[in-house]
């Protein structure tokens, strides 16, 4: 007779470290009650680590005595569409599952803070003296938290008339509100048009069945986009459909996280960096118990715990920080397409300034004219090559005549570059190829790679002359500049610690300039700023780079959208040494079709994307001939990929220390191409030789 043994269930799990090499899943014993998206702590080598469940089987290949338990099942776990999400992104961004896995895991649950609560005692008991007048005035603010006056309370509770005890304070995430609170206006005629192709998409998409097809909705600066997203929001949740709104940056668009919040209420939750571990993961919490139903957030929030979602909006589309730059270097637009298409959700991409990409592959739906028939503000484009300082005169007119005026010059600092003007030596960072950065008030120069900061320098390390040139200007410059104008100037830059708050006191300003880098561009709605200035427009153009003709139309068009938006009406300036570049003059034309359809052209002619999809795979070390020999194994490793072109390798500057080197796949068949370089690399860092290389792979490059 044979014996059959039980076959034990078991659990593949991804433990969540960092390391490349380690390859999961590792098995299990499978306690009671878990599932894929279950998180455990399991005992790894020498460690207990937090790991993952990606499947479940019955057996393992393992033999029975290797098969161990975990030690405990933590409280939150992942929805399962989750985890497919996560592998999935594992190999379309060449990473590894454990680092794919760690961005969509819940955040930690921090400790909440305690805080002292004071009570009175009643009946009080008897008292040789009278409290003081003082003391009176505190035992009748009670029961409350102590503050500063903890010390007095003590005395109050030696004296048995307060008991202090210790209370968790309540975490609340408190959704500031931006702008005036306006009732929900009735819609325009395109607004109605547009919301009725969005719920008819919205409505092809059944739980399980193919996902609609996803929507472009291209919308001219104040057309009314976000309208459009509340209401197909409302109708989503009608249907018992969950929605996630990706917008930017939340600190410079608080204006669309608080539309939402005043629209939903509490079933709005908002994940974003600036929140403390604790409110993060109470957000986090409410999404995945379903007691919050709308999500709005940054690029991660496309990691949402929500279940039966409906649909996903990503607002301002063409913004590049979408892409996230630590691996694996995820585009959240790609992955909102593919998590849409999962959960048979609608995937609504809006901006008024679309990346080719978009028109190439969406259907798109449009809202042509702003809210009111308010025209969009003429653009003057002013040509700088016979001007000699940073303004040029109608620029300085104009800014004495508005009351309200946004200024934007994409450089941060006082100058750019500074060099000796008797022997020429040019102060650079010692550890980036890069001119370092003078600034003024903290009196330094600064490395905007990096980093590194060192005094400014009275006279030339080199030849001893006291003669420095300081060339080019940037935000602290022209706001030295700007405050001669006389008007109040509220400076937005990375310097800038809160930019909520800055942003906030210059809405409620009566009068004051805005100015900034790309930041100011972002989508504001401030209706009395009346004039918009591009300074140096041509500034993003001097990138080579293919998406240099995009962004600086997108730049010149957005900046141009946040003037005239209230009934003042208003005008926009952009000053440029390249008054004939096509994406400048499309972009004063606010003509984005024009635009879109020359840049299609030159860029199937380029064979760029949308037309191709590029890998960038980047080696650095400290030594230069390793990482050329690494980058030149890759080549080889690469080989002949079908459909594709590879460029390089090419040196790159050196970056933080490490000299660097990058090969360029342009592939027409995308899988084909990700899996050969992921191989290719793999191969490459895995060789002895190889120690000291790092490399880095990078699918759809910004
Ligand atoms: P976009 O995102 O397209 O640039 P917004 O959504 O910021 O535009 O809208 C611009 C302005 O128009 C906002 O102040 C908004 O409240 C207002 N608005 C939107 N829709 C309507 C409407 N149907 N009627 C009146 N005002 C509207
Ligand atoms: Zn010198
Ligand atoms: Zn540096």
């Amino acid at each position: 007779m044979r014996h059959h043994r039980p076959v034990p269930p078991v659990v593949k799990v991804e433990p969540i470290t960092t390391a490349r090499a380690l390859r999961g899943p590792f098995d299990y014993l499978r306690p009671d009650g878990v599932g894929i998206g279950s998180v455990l702590v399991v005992p790894f080598g020498h460690r207990d680590v937090v790991g993952v469940v990606v499947d479940v089987a019955d057996g393992s290949q393992l033999a029975d005595e290797r098969l161990v338990a975990p030690r405990r099942v933590l409280d939150h776990d992942l929805p399962p569409e989750l985890v497919a999400l996560a592998l999935w992104m594992a190999e379309e961004y060449c990473s590894t599952p454990a680092r794919a896995l760690a961005l969509v895991s819940p955040p930690p649950n921090a400790k909440a803070k305690l805080m002292w609560w004071a009570q009175p005692v009643a009946p009080a008991p008897p008292q040789d003296r009278q409290p003081t007048e003082r003391q009176q005035g505190l035992l009748a603010r009670l029961p409350r938290a102590a503050g500063g006056d903890l010390p007095a309370l003590r005395r109050l509770e030696a004296r048995g008339l307060v008991t202090l005890s210790r209370r968790p304070t309540r975490r609340h995430v408190h959704h500031e509100s931006v702008g005036a609170r306006r009732a929900q206006p009735a819609l325009t005629a395109d607004q109605t048009l547009a919301l009725a192709e969005i719920e008819t998409a919205m409505g092809e998409g059944a739980i399980g069945a193919a996902a609609p097809k996803p929507l472009l909705l291209h919308g001219v600066t104040g057309s009314g986009k976000t309208e459009v997203y509340l209401r197909a929001a409302a109708t989503a949740l009608a249907c018992d459909r969950g929605v996630i709104v990706l917008v930017p940056e939340i600190a410079l668009t608080p204006q669309i996280v608080s539309r939402f919040v005043d629209r939903f209420g509490d079933t709005v939750a908002v994940l974003h960096s600036k929140l403390a571990a604790g409110e993060r993961h109470d957000e986090w919490s409410r999404l995945r118990a379903g007691t919050a139903r709308v999500c709005v957030g940054p690029r991660s929030a496309v990691f949402a715990p929500i279940e039966r979602l409906g649909l996903i909006v990503v607002d301002e589309e063409h913004d590049s920080s979408y892409k996230h730059e630590g691996d694996p270097r995820y585009d959240a637009r790609h992955v909102a397409y593919r998590r849409a298409e999962q959960a048979g959700a609608l995937l609504v991409a809006g901006s008024a300034t679309p990346r080719p990409e978009s028109i190439h592959a969406l259907r798109r739906v449009r809202l042509p004219a702003r809210v009111d028939s308010r025209p969009l503000p003429p653009v003057q484009i002013v040509d700088m090559r016979d001007c000699r300082g940073a303004l040029h005169p109608d620029t300085s007119h104009a800014l004495v005549d508005a009351a309200k005026a946004i200024v934007l010059l994409n450089r941060r600092g006082w100058s750019n570059f500074l060099d000796c003007r008797s022997c020429g030596h040019a102060w650079t960072c010692p550890q980036c190829d890069v001119s370092l950065v003078l600034h003024r008030s903290q009196n330094t120069l600064a490395c905007h790679h990096c980093g590194h900061r060192e005094r400014v320098p009275q006279r030339c390390t080199k030849c001893g002359s006291v003669s420095i040139g300081r060339h080019g200007a940037g935000t602290e410059r022209l706001e030295h500049d700007l405050a001669q104008v006389g008007h109040e100037v509220f400076r937005l830059d990375a310097d800038v610690a809160d930019p909520g708050a800055l942003l906030r006191r210059f809405e409620q300003a009566p009068r004051g300039i805005l100015l900034g880098t790309q930041m100011v561009a972002k989508g504001h709605d401030f209706p009395d700023v009346t004039l918009g200035v591009v300074v140096d427009a041509d500034g993003t153009l001097r990138f080579p780079d293919f998406r240099a003709e995009e962004r600086t139309f997108a730049l010149v068009a957005q900046l141009a959208g946040r003037a005239g938006r209230g009934p003042g009406g208003g005008r926009v300036i952009v000053q440029t040494l390249a008054p004939e570049a096509a994406s400048i003059a499309a972009a004063a034309r606010h003509d984005a079709d024009g635009f879109l359809d020359g840049e299609l052209a030159r860029r199937e002619a380029l064979r760029y994307p949308p037309f191709s999809h590029l890998i960038r795979i980047v080696c650095s070390a400290t030594d230069a001939h390793a990482v050329i020999d690494a980058a030149t194994a890759v080549r080889a490793a690469l080989g002949a990929i079908p459909g594709a072109m590879i460029l390089g390798p090419a040196p790159l500057f050196r970056l933080r220390g490490r000299e660097r080197a990058q090969l360029v796949v342009k592939g027409a068949h995308r899988a084909a191409a990700v899996r050969a370089a992921g191989a290719a690399v793999d191969a490459v860092a895995g060789e002895r030789a190889r120690r000291g290389v790092a490399f880095s792979v990078d699918v759809d490059p910004q």
